[in-house]
Formats: C-alpha cells, sequence, structure tokens
C-alpha cells in the first residue's frame, strides 16, 4: 500500500493560525519535505515536532520529487510543508502534485492560511469573482503577454510581490491597467498587518517616496464592462459605416446579418443603416 502525501498549510506570519490537524499530522508522519529546511525548523521546534525533514524547493522539484514518490510508494506518509502558507500555491508543490496524482498515490490537503485569500477578504474589492495571478513571470515578453491580458479582466485581480521589484511592478500596471483601485497587503497576520486601499498611480506615487517592507499581496480592481462598452462604441464611431459593414462581412457574415450587428454596436434600428448606406440617410 502506498502511503498518502498530506499538503499541509502552515501560517503565513501568525503561529497561532496553525492548526490542530496539521499538528498532527506533522508529529505522525514518516517524513515532511519543507521547502527551507533551515526556516521550517524554527516551526518545527516551537510545536515540538520531531519528523525527520527533507528539503523539496525550486531547484531539485523534478528530480526529488522523484525520490519522494518512490518513498510515498514503498509507503510512506510524507507531509509537505512550504515557508509559509498553502502548498503548491506559487510554490513547487503543484510538481510533486502531479507526479503523485500520475501514480495513483492520494493526495490530500489540510486547508489552513493562503495569503492570497486572506488577501481578498479584506481588500474591500468584490470578492465573488476573482482571478489569481500568482507572480507575475519574471521573462519579459510572457509578462507582458500577461499584463495585456489583464487589461480587459473584470474580476478581481490578486498578484503576489517581493519588496524589491514592487515599485517596478506599480509602475507597469499603471502603464497597463491605469487609475484602477488597488489594496496593498502586507505583514498579514502579523502584528504591524496593514491593506491601504489606493488607487495604482496613488500607490506608484506613495512608494516612490517610502521604500517597500515585508511581503505584499495586491488586489487590484477589475475593468469596469461599462468603461469597456463606452470605449467600444467610440472606437465604431471613429469607422465609416462601409469599414464596420466590411469589418463583419470579413468575419464570413452575410449583408443582412452585418447589417443587424452594425446596427446593433451602434444603437441604431437595421432600417437607419440600411438608408445611410443606400444614401438616403
Ligand atoms: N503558498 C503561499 C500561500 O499560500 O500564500 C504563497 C507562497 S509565495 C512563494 C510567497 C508570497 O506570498 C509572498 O511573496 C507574498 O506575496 C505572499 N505572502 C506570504 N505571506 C505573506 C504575508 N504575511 N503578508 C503578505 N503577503 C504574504
Amino acid at each position: 500500500m502506498s502511503g498518502i502525501l498530506y499538503l499541509c498549510a502552515t501560517p503565513i506570519g501568525n503561529l497561532q493560525d496553525m492548526t490542530f490537524r496539521v499538528l498532527d499530522t506533522l508529529k505522525e508522519a514518516d517524513l515532511i519535505a519543507a521547502e527551507d529546511t533551515r526556516n521550517s525548523i524554527k516551526l518545527l521546534n516551537h510545536f515540538e515536532i520531531k519528523t525527520p525533514m527533507t528539503s523539496y524547493h525550486e531547484f531539485n522539484k523534478y528530480e526529488k520529487a522523484e525520490t519522494l514518490i518512490e518513498q510515498l510508494k514503498s509507503g510512506k506518509n510524507i507531509a509537505l510543508i512550504t515557508d509559509a502558507g498553502t502548498p503548491a500555491i506559487s510554490d513547487p508543490g503543484e510538481v510533486l502534485v502531479r507526479r503523485a496524482k500520475e501514480e495513483g498515490i492520494i493526495v490530500t490537503s489540510l486547508p489552513g492560511a493562503c495569503a492570497a485569500i486572506t488577501a481578498l477578504t479584506i481588500s474591500g474589492l468584490p470578492t465573488r469573482r476573482f482571478v489569481f495571478e500568482g507572480f507575475l513571470p519574471s521573462e519579459k515578453k510572457e509578462r507582458k503577454a500577461v499584463l495585456e491580458n489583464l487589461k480587459n479582466e473584470e474580476r478581481t485581480i490578486i498578484l503576489y510581490e517581493a519588496p524589491h521589484h514592487l515599485k517596478g511592478t506599480l509602475k507597469e500596471l499603471e502603464e497597463y491597467l491605469g487609475d484602477r483601485q488597488i489594496t496593498l497587503c502586507r505583514e498579514l497576520t502579523k502584528k504591524f498587518e496593514e491593506a491601504p486601499c489606493m488607487t495604482i498611480p496613488g500607490a506608484r506615487q506613495f512608494y516612490e517616496e517610502h521604500d517597500p517592507k515585508g511581503e505584499y499581496v495586491l488586489v487590484i480592481s477589475g475593468a469596469d464592462p461599462n468603461l469597456k462598452k463606452e470605449e467600444q462604441i467610440r472606437a465604431f464611431e471613429e469607422m465609416t459605416l462601409e469599414e464596420h459593414m466590411q469589418m463583419y462581412l470579413d468575419e464570413g457574415l452575410d449583408r443582412k446579418e452585418a447589417m443587424k450587428k452594425v446596427a446593433a454596436d451602434r444603437g441604431v434600428s437595421k432600417r437607419e443603416i440600411y438608408k445611410e448606406l443606400l444614401g438616403e440617410g
């Protein structure tokens, strides 16, 4: 019988956020795989956990996953922890989970702290629909593509950011997303937790004068669908009627269907479009 892979959420700052179930599981597991053993030993010492620990991090995630899979297959129960929060969220846990599932090993998740959700709940922004982007890609082209996509994203956006990249990221966010609302959540669950609501340009300006400190979760309002609609109408109005018609004809619509679409885009009747095109308007 294979062992079980337990994903154990650990606190993101406040040690009291450790759950009873995670404590028991860490004590009872055969092995703990930790992102940074030097960091996690403090947590284990605090809770008097004596289970052996091994490292599983960004730079050994593929080879080490295979070793851990072998150990799971031999019947060992392994608890995965990361530096903070929920394993597999913006950390190498994802790779190990995928391999375990491929091998038919049972994976179970013990819920607890997660910086993204903690930030979202105190952001003051809509929580019903949101999109989690994690860290923006560091590769230039990929990063540009993600930012470009976010321009039209109507859901609340959650990003992770390290303090030394915050100023640069805010500049880019201003360039791509403009004057949106942003809540900058830092030191979550800790003594100096704060989550000020600003505009992106306001935050960019603030951090030009103040050095960012601590880890950040940025929660940003989604694109306003009404503004988008207005922009679209403006773009249609800038076209001639013929150009507008041609746009739909090029998409393969017949003249009648194209006329119907053009009329809807411009908020007028089909008859008016027809008359205009005949030069009677
Ligand atoms: N797996 C973790 C989780 O569940 O949130 C996230 C790991 S990711 C490597 C680390 C990032 O999470 C940080 O750069 C920061 O953006 C965010 N983060 C973690 N702890 C935080 C805290 N106490 N306050 C604000 N952001 C935090």
